[in-house]
């Protein structure tokens, strides 16, 4: 997780950006890419990553593996590329040869600390902070908040959910489960339990995901659950506080992504 101060820099950094070059409407990664003169290709790429700057010859090029230039995916690929050059310390070391080019993948699990800056500037720049205020402010949260940014902005529901949760505009949990296994979780910083119940890394039985990985039973609503359901070291005169999880479903992967947050 990166400190609230890092969080601040970056996205104070990809507003101006965004401002700058696309200050009205849609984001789009290409005008930034073509106002600093770095080169880019859209293709299909054997290796299994989904972008790659490289620096070669006093210039950058920007490999993205995917011809679907207009998907939410694509374009944050785009933007993630651009983040290690914006960012001074990651465009110094492409500058001085110390890192070679990595590829970078779009599924938000790095643990790479380079890689979390690049994810993290990448929704900032997409969805810049000062435009996305606007979109919440007096808005109550819920599923229907984060479709219409996510429509608004052409982002994915999990990069519009992590941009949301670094506004404090309300605390969220978001936690992506395979095979009845939980991935990854992330949490905004003030989110009131910290602690996930997952014995051996095994999804709560009594959460929502928890449910479609025992009867593959799946909810197309918001549901309550109790923080008991999900979180361990629940006081006990919190047993029955109540948040909500809303659920995404890919079966194709046996793939569950779970919102939870408080009313
Ligand atoms: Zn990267």
């Amino acid at each position: 997780m990166l400190s609230k101060k890092r969080e601040n820099e970056l996205s104070e950094l990809a507003d101006f950006i965004a401002n700058q070059y696309c200050p009205k409407g849609i984001i789009d990664p290409t005008i930034i890419a073509k106002a600093k003169q770095i080169s880019y290709c859209y293709g299909q790429y054997k290796n299994s990553f989904d972008g790659l700057i490289e620096y070669e010859a006093g210039s950058f090029h920007i490999y993205i593996n995917s011809k679907d230039i207009n998907s939410p995916r694509t374009r944050f690929t785009f933007a993630h590329e651009l983040g290690h050059y914006f960012i001074d310390e990651h465009r110094n070391a492409l500058l001085d040869g110390k890192t070679p080019s990595h590829p970078s993948n779009t599924n938000f699990s790095s643990k790479n600390p380079v890689e979390i800056e690049a994810d993290f500037f990448a929704s900032s720049l997409l969805m810049p902070k000062s435009r996305i205020k606007q979109d919440c402010f007096r808005q109550k949260f819920n599923f229907e908040l984060i479709e219409k940014i996510s429509q608004k902005y052409n982002t994915s529901i999990t990069a519009t959910i992590l941009k949301l949760m670094t506004l404090d505009h309300h605390p969220i949990m978001i936690v992506c489960s395979i095979n009845n296994n939980i991935k990854w979780f992330k949490y905004s910083h003030d989110f009131p339990f910290k602690w996930l119940k997952k014995p051996n890394g095994i999804v709560p039985k009594d959460s929502l995901a928890g449910e479609y990985f025992r009867t593959r039973k799946k909810h197309e609503k918001t549901v309550p659950v109790a923080a008991d359901d999900w979180f361990e070291y629940v006081p006990e005169r919190d047993y029955d506080r109540y948040f909500y999880e809303k659920c995404i479903y890919a079966d194709k992967h046996n793939f569950v992504l779970s919102i939870i947050w408080e009313d």
